[in-house]
């Protein structure tokens, strides 16, 4: 069984929203309750982590954007913009955030810890250099990512981002850059308006930003064949050093934000596409982090069906097995149809010459 290192912090829950407030700490809780049983518990690792730097943070964001953040703290409620609010413990919750992602990647690079899955709140890949944005404060995975490359020295990281919308702001982080290739999967177009499949980078980025915008409805074959037909592939070519991803349940069916169809099976399987290529490619070193998702059911399997994977192993003979023999027969040779998808594969192995 593989050392999965579990990021959870009381903090987390203590980011308060609002009344009625989509992004709420319920969605941990649901969690959390699940990783306190001592079955569970005791096949996880649970490390002790500290709260990034604001010189950490800003590897990501301006000077300008972390003194916004911080000016928040204490007050009971402020609006970073229209759907992104703050309470007095959020500037706090939001450093602990980065900084499970930071601790996570030098546990990962010393070889201590197999993978990660930082299970944290407020989520990140919305939030611009200089601006807070769809519940986003600080933008964890462009952080982590920073770091693995400006103070660990690593060269090539994929980041993969499953998360129901596109990240825009971990896109514009490393958009002329080829040390990180973000690669991400939205329904589009919708929320934040950004991904379409011609945004590809500049400059020495070009083509080191992978959009693969989506309709509506698409479900496990249509993700499973992005993984088998696309990722697979360009990661053997790029030969990444370290995999992040961007993990979002709002993907699942029942997701009040969006309309895709996944099931826990599915995300298992996305897990396990990437782990491989981890293993194949980087010595296993996957961070998963946590994004969107919403529906609470979701957000409980969802996560156990990622651990489940991680692990190697059931977490507990209690919970149903996420992917069966048989799912993973079904995904390997899907060839489900769709004319978004059949664009954004063609154009993108075209580029990539894969
Ligand atoms: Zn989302």
């Amino acid at each position: 069984m593989r050392k999965t290192a579990v990021y959870k912090h009381p903090l987390f829950l203590a980011h308060h929203t609002g009344k009625d407030h989509l992004e709420a700490a319920e969605r941990l809780c649901c969690i959390y309750q699940e990783l306190e049983r001592e079955e569970i518990a005791s096949r996880l690792f649970f490390p002790v982590f500290k709260k990034a730097t604001t010189t950490s943070i800003k590897l990501n964001h301006t000077p300008e954007h972390v003194r916004e953040v911080a000016a928040t703290a204490t007050h009971p409620a402020s609006y970073l913009d229209a759907d992104t609010r703050t309470s007095a413990d959020s500037y706090e919750a939001a450093l602990y955030a980065a900084g499970a992602v930071i601790d996570g990647i030098n546990r990962l690079e010393l070889k201590e810890i197999d993978n990660a899955f930082c299970l944290v709140r407020p989520p990140g890949h919305h939030a611009e250099r200089n601006q807070s944005m769809g519940f986003c404060l600080f933008n964890n995975v462009a952080i982590g990512a920073n770091w693995a490359v400006r103070k660990l020295g690593l060269e090539r990281i994929m980041i993969i981002d499953w998360d129901l919308h596109h990240g825009n702001g971990t896109q514009k982080s490393f958009y002329r850059n080829d040390k990180v290739l973000y690669c991400s999967t939205h329904q589009y177009p919708f929320y934040p308006g950004s991904g379409a499949l011609p945004e590809s980078g500049e400059g020495r980025g070009r083509g080191y930003t992978v959009n693969i915008p989506l309709a509506g409805m698409a479900g496990d074959d249509e993700y499973a064949r992005i993984f088998n037909e696309l990722y697979v592939p360009l990661a053997r070519a790029y030969q990444p050093q370290l995999i992040l991803v961007s993990c979002g349940f709002d993907i699942m069916a029942s997701e009040p934000l969006g309309s895709m169809q996944v099931t826990p099976a599915g995300v298992a399987y996305m897990t396990r596409v990437t782990l491989e290529l981890a293993q194949e490619l980087c010595d296993g070193k996957l961070l998963i982090t946590l994004e969107g998702g919403y529906n609470l059911d979701n957000m409980r399997n969802g996560s156990l069906a990622v651990l489940t994977e991680l692990h190697g192993a059931p977490l507990a003979n209690y919970h149903p097995v996420y992917l069966t023999q048989q799912d993973v027969e079904r995904f390997r040779s899907t060839t489900v149809e769709s004319a978004s998808l059949d664009q954004a594969m063609h154009w993108v192995k075209n580029w990539w010459n894969i």
